[in-house]
């Protein structure tokens, strides 16, 4: 397939439009003067529009709202109609609170992705796709990174570890991206690309979403945790690096394939001491619980399995990013600023309080 130069003054189509992450790519899509066809679930929801309003009345761009649910066969066919870009974000990105996986997160993310591709399909003029997958459909658990050369995960691994009942989210992404890949590979008008980030951080433009993201945040500052932490790793990136190479990877016939997105891997210790450093006065955690501790308390504290603890506790890993680096020329920013920043807008919105 010839690789498509996409004419920008065609409306890009950005679905999950009120989140954490497509938040950011609204905003830096219209700051670029770009006509944005914002997918939500409920565009007369002000908690879900109204950060991407204000986006939109300060920049030249032009903003559209389109409602649209997951698994509303043909939901999205208006809003996908005369792009040739479309940036596909919508996914649940929740690790507990639910019963069913396969409800809760497996069908909205692959019946969501089918869908969603469908439309572009029908629609004709696409000739682009950016899919939001993630690490966790390159990796399922930290254990596997000792199966790795220098222990780096890179964008030939697949997650085959992953199910409904060991890592679900994990699961429902890397099925969602295999989805994506056998849609693409069965048609010829539009080419796909993949943004894999790993844990997203950085200031939200809402303090409406659900991310867990926001999450680990939380727990990090809210003293849920300051008795301590599990020795647990995760690759970090900042939320603006990861908006950015959307549009990068949208705009450039040169992108092709899978692209990780990762800053330095550290521990949740790690993140508590960059954090303290700055923000003495909330209740980070200042030590690590060991291993047979976590095991024991974890699955009744905080609804942990063991095989969870067992496979991602006290292991190291990293990713090669170079591909983002090379081909999409993502710059990544020190990880203290981007804490720091999360930071500060969580207490801004009332998110975090003091000791
Ligand atoms: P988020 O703020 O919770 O965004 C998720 C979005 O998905 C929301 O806008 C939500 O829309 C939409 N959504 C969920 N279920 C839906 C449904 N049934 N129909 C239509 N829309 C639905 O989380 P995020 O962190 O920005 O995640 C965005 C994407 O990035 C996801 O694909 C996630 O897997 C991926 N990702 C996130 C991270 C991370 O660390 N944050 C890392 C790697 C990949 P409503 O607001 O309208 O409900």
């Amino acid at each position: 397939m010839q690789r498509p130069t996409i004419d920008r003054s065609k409306p890009v189509c950005v679905t999950g439009a009120s989140g954490y992450i497509a938040s950011w790519i609204v905003r830096y899509l219209l700051e670029q003067g770009l006509t944005v066809h914002a997918t939500v679930r409920d565009a007369d929801k002000a908690s879900s529009v109204d950060h991407l309003l204000k986006a939109a009345k300060a920049a030249p761009g032009q903003l559209k709202l389109f409602s649209a649910d997951l698994i509303d066969e043909g939901a999205f066919d208006a809003a996908v109609r005369g792009c040739e870009l479309v940036i596909h974000t919508a996914s649940p990105f929740i690790i507990k609170g639910f019963k069913d996986p396969y409800e809760a997160l497996v069908r909205p993310a692959v019946e969501g992705t089918r869908n969603v591709l469908e439309s572009c399909n029908r629609a004709g003029s696409v000739r682009r796709v950016v899919l939001t997958s993630s690490v966790a459909s390159i990796y399922g658990d930290a254990v596997e990174a000792l199966t790795k050369k220098g222990q780096v995960f890179t964008e030939s691994d697949w997650n085959t570890s992953s199910s409904e009942d060991h890592q679900p989210y994990s699961y429902s992404k890397v099925m969602a991206e295999r989805k994506a890949w056998e849609i693409n590979k069965a048609q010829s008008n539009w080419d796909l690309v993949t943004i894999n980030p790993s844990l997203v951080v950085g200031p939200s433009l809402t303090k409406n979403t659900q991310s867990t993201s926001i999450d680990v945040m939380r727990d990090l500052g809210s003293g849920r945790q300051r008795t301590g932490v599990p020795h647990l790793e995760f690759g970090l990136v900042d939320v603006r690096e990861v908006a950015a190479a959307h549009i990068l990877a949208g705009f450039n016939p040169d992108a092709q394939g899978r692209f990780i997105l990762s800053g330095p891997v550290v521990s949740l210790l790690q993140m508590a001491n960059i954090l303290r450093g700055r923000f003495p006065q909330y209740p980070l955690p200042t030590k690590e619980l060991p291993k047979w501790l976590v095991r024991w308390v974890a699955p009744i504290a905080a609804g942990v399995s063991r095989a969870f603890i067992d496979r991602n506790v006290g292991y190291s890993f990293s990713f090669d990013t170079s591909r983002s680096q090379s081909i999409l020329g993502v710059q990544y920013r020190l990880l203290t600023e981007t804490l720091c920043e999360h930071f500060d807008q969580m207490i801004e919105d009332g998110l975090l309080r003091r000791r």
